[in-house]
């Protein structure tokens, strides 16, 4: 292997191993990281298979790659919050110091955000990658590589909750079991919520959140309407229903069961990315039931750190969600594996 190999996107379905330059600390509050896990996600697969991932095309070649965790190897002049040795998850998306929404404690909607893999930035599937100090947060010694690599998803699932303000009490209809859905009704019971239910059609993905204690519920809603869903709901809530609704999905019909089946004041929460517009919104309900509509794109400020104390204090164990490992030189292999969808999270390990 090369002094720095990379798996770079070179264009649709074509992926191959480069050596690119070892990346050298320059800026004095910027850290360089050995990449030791990395798993993939939904976008990266996008990219690799379509070119593209909503607005998001890419043009040029690319390393793919953004859910990481790795060593501190070398630390710039005025770093102080990291040292040299230091586990850490890495948090890719670094947005303008200077724009509004950075300053408003906003920086995920920062239009200038530098997102790992995401066109035309580099992503971490390398030997070494490169943030600022305040994008790498610690790990505890209890808490692994490749659970910090979780981190990134487990992110998603953070800000969601707290955009719906999940707490103690909330009862949460989380429409998607994937990694993103699994992960964010995971939060929600961390957060406190007393019942939550995972709506899915794949039964195996449902049966998983049970077993690992992601959900309370869990509803196959293959071949089934609105009046089931309710129905199943009220007679497993003793008549009550969810008072947060967080869609994972993107997918119409999804949204529609998950809003029309909060209960009065609901906050809603849309995750998932589907069209650009959407038909048949039941939006009289919104108005009827004073509901909360509110969208989440990524995180922000303290949710990293948020993922990492739910895993270090025990309230979510992610490590059942990585349920296939593979070595950095087999991660092409890895990509097409992930084809496949019988993988929850593929972790690719660093370079040796
Ligand atoms: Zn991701």
């Amino acid at each position: 292997m090369s002094d720095n190999p990379s798996l770079v996107l070179r264009k649709i379905k074509d992926v191959a191993f480069e050596d690119r330059p070892v990346p050298v600390v320059e800026d004095p509050h910027y850290v360089k990281i050995a990449i030791k896990a990395t798993g993939i996600c939904g976008s990266d697969y996008d990219y690799y298979e379509h070119g593209s991932c909503g607005s998001f095309v890419v043009h040029d070649p690319m390393v793919l790659g953004h859910e990481s965790a790795g060593i501190v190897v070398e630390v710039g002049k005025a770093v102080t919050s990291v040292k040299v040795g230091d586990r850490v998850a890495c948090e890719p998306g670094v947005p303008s110091r200077f724009s509004h929404e950075y300053k408003t404690g906003h920086y995920n909607l920062d239009p200038e955000m530098a997102f790992a893999a995401t066109p035309p930035i580099d992503g971490t599937l390398a030997r070494y990658y490169m943030l600022p100090e305040d994008f790498c947060v610690k790990l505890p010694d209890n808490v692994s590589l490749e659970e910090g690599a979780v981190v990134e998803p487990l992110t998603v699932g953070v800000h969601s909750n707290r955009q719906a303000d999940t707490r103690f009490g909330d009862r949460v209809i989380v429409m998607g079991a994937g990694p993103v859905g699994l992960l964010t009704a995971g939060v929600s019971r961390g957060f406190g919520a007393t019942e939550v239910l995972v709506v899915d059609i794949v039964q195996k993905r449902l049966d998983f959140a049970l077993e690992h204690g992601y959900a309370t519920h869990a509803f196959n809603s293959k071949g089934k309407t609105t009046d089931d869903l309710i129905a199943y709901i009220k007679k497993a809530w003793d008549g009550k229903l969810p008072s947060v609704g967080i869609d994972c999905t993107g997918v119409p019909s999804c949204i529609y069961d998950a809003v029309t089946s909060l209960d009065k004041n609901g906050r809603y929460v849309q995750v998932g990315n589907g069209g650009a517009t959407l038909d048949g919104f039941p939006i009289a309900k919104v108005s009827e039931c004073e509901l909360t509509v509110k969208g989440s794109f990524r995180y922000t400020v303290g949710d990293y750190q948020t993922s990492v104390d739910l895993i270090a204090n025990g309230k979510l164990d992610v490590k059942p969600l990585i349920t296939h490992r593979f070595a950095f030189e087999q991660a092409i292999d890895a990509y097409k594996f992930f084809g496949e969808g019988k993988a929850i999270k593929i972790m690719i390990a660093g370079p040796k």
